[in-house]
């Protein structure tokens, strides 16, 4: 990996790709207007970016649309679909380097993640999907046998595909990998504060024989371009993922439109359950300072409350600030730095107001608290630890998407899953122990989509992911994820 000083003589070479992606060429928004970048290393503007709006919407389902029932893609051999999307993803692959410092750029993760977990995770999950396409069977229904009953599935038609931030190229591939495989026509409109990857990966597309108006990609704002694809009659599925409010905005415009399939990927307030019997407990601690640190706390499954047995509680907090120590926000450009910035200006106003609101809801900050590298110019934060925290205090009900965890104590079991279900959400849990029947049990009942037990990550493109609860409709990720994308069709054949 490249030092500091490399990626800083490569921005000078970067070339931003910030138009909208129509019909297989970028083009300038309908009315002309643009928006800054600004990055939020150090607060400067990366590029102007073409400002999608209904009309641009308008543009992009027409070519998704054209496509679609041409059958260029839709009906096109899945062995050749597959060919042009491994085609696509080795593209990626060579334009990695680039592509990473883009995401570094645009959010301020560390360059590091961008590499390491963002691209690697994007490749993975786009191949993944790739090689579905030729994979997976129809199947024959075991009806009477003077007769052919058949289960087949077809694409949906136009998806429309909103993300967020937090991991723009990963989330969109969640996304596009089996939107694509499954022969459907994208329309991605990326979170305004991170269009850039988007943009250069559907020029790859194009590059590897994607035929124009299957990805269209449209930077612009939510409540614009967002909300035009939401009400659009001609869109048949909304792919979303993003905070539990706006997924119910989708929800509303689907139903205030032609009620279009709507998926949701959404907020999280995830538990992470540490009994006093746990078998390693400064594992548990560094592991419990990486669940909530990582990248600056921006994550959907951020395992922000600590549920911790009251008789190690003391112990454990002390350990846990020693690893936060370790997360203190450094330049993302560095290689070694393990915490960037927060995405932009107003997300880390908005996680010191949380903050804020915790000391006087009476809880104790036991490790950070503060804004940090003010002058740099960019937006960084503290790796924050609330001591003495209640469940129904604000920071531990609502999601404060930044790098804050709060610490709430527990006596058994039975109250410790009270605890843990006690929220709105339900994406992730954790729970520590040596007790295999309590982990057992515990996973049981706990509402939540994954369970790790004696860790906090055990996410990968094989396993399904998604929400309880207001976490979410549908899945994420494996080959469940292949069904959101497909109608169902029965046909029988009376012999
Ligand atoms: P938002 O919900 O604000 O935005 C998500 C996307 O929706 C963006 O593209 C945004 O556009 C768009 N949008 C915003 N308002 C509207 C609207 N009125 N109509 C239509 N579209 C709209 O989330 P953030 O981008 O702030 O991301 C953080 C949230 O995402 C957190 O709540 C987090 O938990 C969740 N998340 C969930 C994940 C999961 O898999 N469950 C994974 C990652 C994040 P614009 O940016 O222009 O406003």
């Amino acid at each position: 990996m490249a030092a500091a000083e490399d990626y800083r003589t490569q921005i000078a070479q970067v070339s931003y790709r910030n138009q909208a992606f129509i019909n297989g060429k970028f083009a300038p928004s309908a009315s002309g207007k643009t928006f800054d970048r600004i990055s939020p290393i150090d607060g400067k503007v990366l590029t102007k970016v073409a400002e999608c709006d209904k009309e641009d919407v308008e543009r992009a389902v027409k070519a998704a649309r054209a496509v679609f029932e041409k059958g260029t893609w839709s009906q096109m051999a899945p062995a050749q679909r597959k060919r042009i999307l491994l085609k696509w993803v080795a593209l990626i692959e060579k334009h990695r380097e680039e592509l990473a410092l883009l995401e570094t750029l645009d959010v301020g993760k560390p360059i590091a993640n961008a590499l390491a977990v963002d691209l690697a995770s994007s490749i993975r999950c786009l191949q993944w999907y790739a090689e579905t396409t030729d994979k997976v069977y129809d199947e024959l229904a075991p009806a009477r046998p003077d007769s052919i009953s058949m289960i087949t599935r077809e694409p949906i038609g136009v998806v429309g595909c909103v993300v967020p931030w937090n991991f723009p190229l990963l989330m969109a591939s969640w996304k596009l990998g089996p939107a694509l495989a499954t022969g459907n026509s994208v329309i991605l409109k990326p979170a305004e504060q991170s269009p850039l990857t988007a943009l250069r990966v559907a020029e790859l597309a194009a590059e590897a024989g994607l035929p124009e108006g299957v990805l269209n990609v449209l930077p612009g704002f939510g409540e614009t371009a967002g909300q035009a694809l939401g009400r659009h009659m001609d869109v048949d599925m909304i792919a979303f993922t993003g905070s539990t409010e706006v997924g119910k905005y989708f929800l509303r415009y689907a139903g205030e439109s032609n009620m279009k399939h709507v998926a949701l990927e959404t907020g999280g307030k995830s538990p992470n359950i540490v009994f006093g019997d746990v078998a390693d407990i400064n594992h548990a601690a560094a592991t419990a300072a990486a669940g909530v640190f990582y990248n600056s706390g921006q994550v959907c499954t951020a395992a922000t409350r600590i549920i911790v047995q009251e008789k190690i509680k003391d112990q454990f907090i002390e350990l846990v600030a020693k690893h936060a120590d370790k997360w203190r926000p450094k330049d993302p450009l560095d290689p070694k730095t393990t915490m960037g910035a927060m995405v932009d200006e107003s997300q880390m106003d908005r996680v010191l107001g949380y903050i804020d609101i915790g000391r006087k809801e009476g809880a104790k900050v036991a490790f950070g608290g503060e804004r940090a590298r003010r002058n740099t110019g960019g937006f960084y934060v503290e790796p924050t630890i609330f001591d003495d925290v209640k469940n129904s205090m604000r920071i531990a009900q609502e999601e404060i998407f930044g790098p804050v965890v709060a610490t709430i104590t527990f006596k058994d079991d039975e109250e410790a899953v009270k605890i843990a279900n006690d929220t709105i959400y339900g994406l992730q849990a954790s729970l520590w122990t040596r007790d295999i029947t309590r982990a057992h049990k515990v996973a049981r009942a706990l509402r939540a989509g994954t369970v790790n037990i004696n860790s906090t990550d055990g996410g990968d493109i094989t396993a399904p992911f998604g929400g309880y609860k207001q976490s979410g409709i549908g899945r994420d990720k494996s080959l469940h994820a292949l069904e959101k994308y497909q109608q169902i069709k029965h046909t029988y054949i009376q012999l």
